[in-house]
């Protein structure tokens, strides 16, 4: 199976809770997921995994660099498999929904902004917080 693999080739011993936790954010609608929210999956999916074991996992996996953990403001930390290459977020701030984006303009400008202090850029994380706009062309 394609995950054993992974969870070896990022150094990590191959157990059940391992493999159902990598097998269901692979396979998830839902890209970003809190603890609770893979807790809820795996209990859907008739998986015996405590929260705790979620919990201490995905710990595991941010230190493996197999996910990468945010921490948005006003939320649970979220996961993502750290397979895609970089983006920005949106939160939504009324339902919690995370909403990824790149924009190579803002990209480029970010970069221009460090050089202007004197810095190159080493990473960076954007978040836009934001709430679905009521009006149609707002
Ligand atoms: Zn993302």
């Amino acid at each position: 199976m394609a995950e054993n693999t992974e969870l070896r080739k990022a150094g990590l011993k191959v157990t059940l809770p391992r493999l159902k936790i990598l097998q269901l954010l692979e396979s998830a609608g839902q890209r970003h997921m809190s603890a609770e929210d893979v807790y809820k999956a795996l209990m859907e999916a008739e998986e015996d995994v405590g929260l705790a074991t979620v919990y201490r996992v995905l710990t595991q996996f941010e230190s493996a660099g197999l996910v990468v953990r945010h921490n948005f403001d006003g939320g649970h930390a979220v996961f993502e498999l750290a397979d895609g290459g970089h983006h920005d977020h949106m939160v939504c701030v009324d339902t919690g929904e995370v909403i990824e984006f790149m924009d190579a303009e803002i990209e480029r400008r970010q970069k221009e902004i460090v050089k202007q202090h004197g810095f190159e850029l080493v990473e960076h994380n954007l978040v836009l917080y934001v709430r679905k706009s009521r009006k149609k062309d707002a």
